[in-house]
């Protein structure tokens, strides 16, 4: 079988976890597997990097960040070769240039195009273990790009596909998808099983612990994931197609923190689309109040410098930051009476709602930001006790 195992940023920061990530993989391919392993920069570093740029460009963007955070995964996947090496066995480490690893050219959230398959299955072939650089690719004319915060995930499940592997795997710091993150919700429920479509609304819905893309990617070309802790290495969650296996209608509660809400008069809503496009704002909700008022709900960061440019161009919007936006997901969550219970929870507890909306998979409510994390646990003490 070829196995794609991918490992987070903490799972391998430092020495020590690269020694216990190389005896892992080790073990694997002596179980008679052929392995690809994707990995992620050391845990910190790509914040740290961010950081860095902050110090000498006020927007750090594009080309030359992408240049920047492109190299954090590139040492990991250099130690983890070496590591590998250290134990006898073949590894052979890539970057995205290397193996022409092609995306479009949307610095900081670059798109795959193609990934060619003959240089990494002649490698295994040749009975090495391939390492690769996650979350970068290059553009036509050869400039680095990344996927977007996260994108290892995304790198993991496009490599298994192109290779046609049999396996994914991802490993991190967590042992399964939870209810709610469990890290914040300490009595979160591991998940056995959850459907592709919920997992890319949780993942949507900010549940930051599988890249949104990857899941969308696993989806389409019907490839299992199995998520799961490098640390304990026990038996994790699976991603997969088909009806979940458990009877509950609710999977789960995601959050987004740091949201902001900007409303605006405008002549008609192609206005805003072009403002929106031009600015390159990604649109969290969208409601059209009367008279051609229009409510966007988008990034804080973004909503402060998308603020200047419309009062630049003589319009008056309003700003409402501070929000965070709380969801609950599962499959027909709107066919029964979650949403109506959950608006009448967050009255009866002093919740002011700023805005509400509903999918097939999920409904989510817009709150002030310091409510979020009792609106979280008062939710998952009615929905999973
Ligand atoms: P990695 O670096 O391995 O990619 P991430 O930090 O991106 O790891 O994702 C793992 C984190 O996702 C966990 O530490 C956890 O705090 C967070 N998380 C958020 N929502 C959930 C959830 N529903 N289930 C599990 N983990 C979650
Ligand atoms: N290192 C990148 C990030 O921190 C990509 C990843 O970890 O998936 O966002
Ligand atoms: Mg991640």
């Amino acid at each position: 079988m070829i196995v794609v195992q991918k490992f987070g940023g903490t799972s391998v920061k430092g020495s020590q976890r690269l020694q216990e990530v190389a005896k892992w993989i080790i073990k694997t391919k002596n179980e008679g597997n052929k392995m690809v392993v994707v990995v992620s920069a050391p845990g910190g570093m790509t914040d740290s990097l961010i950081e860095q740029a902050k110090e000498v460009n006020t927007n750090p963007k594009g080309r030359e960040l992408d240049m920047l955070l492109s190299v954090g995964e590139q040492i990991s996947a250099a130690l983890l070769a070496m590591g590998i090496e250290e134990l006898g066995e073949k590894a052979i480490s890539f970057n995205a240039a290397q193996l022409q690893l092609k995306t479009n050219d949307e610095y900081n959230n670059a798109k795959i195009l193609n990934i060619p398959s003959e240089k990494i299955l002649e490698n295994l072939n040749n009975d090495y273990i391939v390492i690769i650089t996650g979350f970068q690719g290059i553009d036509e004319e050869g400039n680095v790009t990344t996927l977007g915060r996260g994108g290892s995930d995304t790198s993991a499940v496009a490599i298994g596909a192109a290779i046609n592997a049999d396996k994914i795997e991802i490993y991190t710091d967590v042992d399964g998808v939870y209810t709610s993150d469990p890290k914040i919700i300490k009595d979160a429920k591991k998940i056995e099983n959850i459907s592709f479509d919920e997992m890319i609304e949780m993942a949507d819905k900010g549940s930051k612990v599988l890249h949104c893309r990857s899941v969308e990617l696993a989806s389409k070309y019907r490839i299992p994931i199995h998520l799961r802790s490098a640390f304990t290495w026990e038996e994790g969650t699976w991603i997969e197609n088909g009806k979940t296996m458990e009877s509950s209608d609710v999977r789960g509660i995601s959050h987004l923190n740091n949201l902001a809400n900007i409303k605006i008069n405008l002549k008609n809503m192609d206005e805003l689309v072009n403002h929106l496009e031009e600015n390159h704002i990604n649109v969290k909700s969208f409601q059209q109040l009367e008279n051609s008022e229009f409510s966007i709900l988008i990034k804080k960061e973004d909503a402060l410098r998308f603020y200047k440019v419309l009062k630049k161009i003589g319009c008056s919007p309003k700003l409402t930051d501070n929000l965070s936006m709380i969801s609950v997901v599962g499959m027909g969550i709107t066919s029964n009476n979650i949403p109506k219970k959950l608006t009448k929870i967050l009255n009866l507890n002093d919740i002011n709602i700023n805005s509400i909306s509903l999918n097939e998979t999920s409904v989510s409510y817009v709150i002030s930001q310091h409510k979020l994390n009792n609106a979280n646990a008062i939710f998952h003490c009615e929905l999973f006790k």
